[in-house]
């Protein structure tokens, strides 16, 4: 019998109690906590992600700046942009929305976001301390998935792990996680040679691939804990993931559903991380 981790309802729990915890800042400190936002460009997709930030935003107390810049802003401008929101004391984190239109370089860009103001954990300082096992801002997606496992009490403790995806802001950071929360850790990549070897001694498999319903039954062990990151179209423009949720489900003992599952606990981290960079408090 498997069970479904509700991402919603989880998210929906914790964004209350920053919402509390954000209030009681604003109260005996009598400021707000900000967040930047930097859109470039039309992308529609970049477009509902800046929206349901800037609401997830409003939902917790958080004040948000958006700046909605043309898609032929050039290199200095967004730069000298980035700066600005850098020295700026009300903004306590900064977003930039990715990716950015193709004539930017964007990793000059975030390199200009000062390490306490970086709410995605895209920094190389925020990184290297996750490897170190430090305290760090971890990247949204990741810690959302970690935050999902520890609030169903999952144990990862010596068991295998498998990632697929190598990304920057999943793959990667995702994998530092689980190696610090003591699970084995395999990492799976476009690569890989016998992907479904490595996948079916999974006791939690995480999909970051970007490829819809790519994990099939016969690629699960029968119980394992299955993560979902992939948010993809399926062939009726459906939103799907990277699993075939519907024929992988009874083998797993968890599960994540998309829509409903990763996806609206990465925004929640995203306001905790918020949270964190105003009020210092530990970052765990
Ligand atoms: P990405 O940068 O495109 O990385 C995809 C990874 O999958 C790469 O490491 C790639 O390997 C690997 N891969 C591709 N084809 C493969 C194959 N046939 N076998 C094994 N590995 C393969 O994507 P991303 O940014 O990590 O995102 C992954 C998915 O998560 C996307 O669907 C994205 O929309 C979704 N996402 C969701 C959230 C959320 O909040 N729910 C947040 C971020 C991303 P190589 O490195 O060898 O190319």
């Amino acid at each position: 019998m498997y069970k479904i981790i509700d991402g919603k309802k989880i998210a929906g729990e914790m964004r209350l109690e920053l919402k509390e915890k954000i209030s009681e800042y604003k109260r005996s400190t009598g400021k707000d906590i900000g967040l930047a936002v930097i859109l470039a460009g039309d992308n529609p997709a970049s477009q509902v992600y800046v929206r349901n930030k800037i609401k997830a935003c409003e939902e917790t107390g958080i004040k948000s700046y958006a700046y909605y810049l043309p898609s032929h802003i050039t290199q200095k401008e967004i730069e000298e942009l980035v700066i600005s929101i850098a020295n700026d004391e009300k903004i306590h984190g900064i977003l930039v929305q990715l990716p950015l239109p193709e004539h930017l370089n964007a990793e000059k860009i975030l390199r200009l976001i000062p390490d306490k103001k970086d709410v995605d954990g895209f920094s190389a300082n925020n990184i290297g301390k996750l490897c170190l096992n430090g305290n760090s801002l971890v990247s949204c997606t990741p810690h959302g998935v970690m935050k999902m496992l520890e609030h169903e009490n999952i144990d990862l403790r010596g068991k295998n792990a498998v990632v697929i995806g190598r990304s920057n802001i999943v793959g990667r950071p995702m994998a530092m996680l689980l190696i610090n929360a003591d699970a084995t850790v395999t990492v799976c990549h476009s690569k890989t040679q016998n992907l479904k070897e490595h996948c079916v001694n999974a006791d939690v498999l995480i999909a970051a691939i970007g490829k819809a319903k790519f994990v099939t039954s016969d690629m699960v062990k029968e119980g394992a804990v299955v993560i979902d990151v992939g948010m993809n179209r399926d062939e009726n423009g459906k939103l799907c993931g990277d699993v075939d949720f519907e024929n992988v489900k009874q083998k797993c003992s968890y599960i994540t559903p998309v829509p409903g599952g990763v996806g609206p606990m990465t925004i929640t981290m995203l306001m905790y991380n918020t949270y964190l960079t105003a009020t210092g408090a530990e970052i765990d």
